[in-house]
């Protein structure tokens, strides 16, 4: 087994940082490279080694031009290294360098720009074996670099869109929950999330943010605060359950628990940063330390509020449409600590689609017009609530106050067609056009009722 007593300092270049050196007593000679995976996402690439052991490694940048330098100690390298294709904004090209001393391994990741690098090792699980990831950074996250969503301009000037950040448990090196017919939860859900996302841009009014758009691993943080960056609305988490049993089914909707929301308002008041972008300009106009803490509190109180409530009504909403597409889990939403969870200032709820672990359910969440009922019965929800209580200034709000609308009847409309179209009952439009049957006419001018 080799030792390592001493961190060693690289002082050739100028810019030169060692970050880590694991040591591990039990690490076994003679590791082995088994593979190596590579997971482009937009605003970092997640490389990652698959091991026969442990690995004992330690790592360092360097300047002109930018890498990154891996050494294994007393390990094997694996035969080929991945190429690294253009999706990557990060990494140029991975290759071998000739390793410290002639047991090791050195690999060097030729970067694009300046990148800050995370590197940590996995112990075996699920599918996996001892693993060493590699995660860079680019210098500047950009949240807005990877819309793959179509950009919308609300049809009408002033009237924006209702944002629904949507969010795909899962990515990338962590698959989530796996079926026993192998189906990784992260695939169901980033499918489910990308139906829903269609839906809602194809409704006017509406406008949807995927936090993620392919297979790559996001920090639960990074979810929240992309939803932030977008100005989201309404955060909707999707997933899919298991249990280590195969009987358990159904689909459940998860809000917020009053007790996460207040331990994260405690620390938003701790966090100044934080403060400036509740506050917006005011935190600049408030020099007063004490102040600012006061209306901060003041706002996040508020605003916690409002986002649990409405949280709550989506989630009421969300259970009573999954009930027409998919048996319930749980009947009512259920108040939850999950990570993703956490934000006080935009009503979240977490959809848990099935149970990945039930044989039968594995098999609907795989069909894609399983997905499509439960994306479909999501969007009924939102839209639900959202033309009930449009913001003010959203597009929802002045359709719904058009009045009155005429609608002069085209072939092949229906009562229940246009009731649907209006977001009104059949019984309140044959009540304001005093109709005693089903029955319309083209050409005959229907009076709609506000909904
Ligand atoms: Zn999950």
């Amino acid at each position: 087994m080799m030792k390592i007593n001493k961190i060693t300092l690289f002082t050739l270049y100028v810019f030169v940082v060692l970050v880590g050196l694991l040591k591990s007593p039990c690490a076994v000679a003679n590791n082995q490279i088994d593979g190596v995976r590579v997971w482009p996402s937009p605003e970092s690439t997640r490389v990652v080694f698959d091991l026969s052991h442990k690995p004992e490694y330690s790592y360092f940048m360097l300047k002109n031009p930018y890498r990154l330098v891996v050494d294994f100690a007393d390990t094997k390298r694996f035969p080929a290294l991945p190429d690294v294709t253009d999706e990557h904004r990060i990494i140029k090209r991975i290759r071998y360098s000739k390793p410290k001393d002639k047991q090791g391994t050195r690999v060097v990741f030729d970067l694009v720009r300046s990148a800050k690098p995370v590197v940590f090792a996995l112990a075996p699980a699920g599918p996996y074996k001892d693993r060493l990831v590699v995660d860079l950074y680019g210098a500047q996250m950009s949240a807005y670099s990877d819309e793959s969503t179509n950009k919308k301009v609300s049809s009408r000037e002033k009237e924006r869109n209702i944002i629904i950040a949507i969010d795909a448990g899962h990515g990338g090196e962590d698959p989530g929950s796996i079926g026993p017919a192998g189906t990784y939860e992260k695939n169901i859900t980033l499918q489910i999330a990308k139906r829903l996302a269609r839906l809602i841009d194809n409704e006017p009014g509406m406008e949807a943010r995927l936090t993620r758009t392919g297979d790559y691993f996001l920090k639960l943080n990074t979810r929240t605060v992309k939803a932030r960056e977008r100005k989201a609305d309404f955060f909707v988490s999707i997933h899919a359950d298991a249990f280590s049993s195969p009987e358990p089914n159904g689909s459940s909707v998860w809000v917020l628990s009053l007790r996460r929301a207040n331990s994260e308002i405690g620390k938003w008041l701790e966090n100044t940063e934080k403060h400036s972008q509740l506050l917006g300009g005011a935190a600049d106009v408030i020099k007063d330390t004490e102040n600012e803490r006061y209306l901060a509190k003041a706002l996040l109180d508020m605003s916690m509020d409002h986002s649990m409530k409405t949280g709550f009504k989506v989630a009421e909403e969300v259970v009573d449409e999954l009930r027409k597409v998919s048996k319930l889990h749980k009947k009512e939403p259920q108040a939850a600590n999950f990570g993703v969870l956490k934000s006080p200032d935009i009503p979240s709820i977490l959809v848990e689609t099935g149970f990945i672990s039930n044989p039968n359910e594995e098999r609907m969440l795989l069909s894609s017009s399983h997905q499509e009922r439960l994306a479909s019965a999501i969007f009924n929800a939102i839209k639900s609530y959202y033309w009930k209580n449009p913001p003010a200034d959203s597009l929802f709000a002045s359709l719904k106050n058009e009045s009155p609308i005429k609608h002069q009847v085209k072939p092949g409309e229906s009562l229940s067609l246009l009731a649907n179209r209006y977001r009104v009952s059949v019984d309140s439009l044959k009540r304001a056009n005093g109709l005693k049957t089903d029955t319309l006419f083209v050409g005959q001018i229907l009076m709609i009722p506000k909904a």
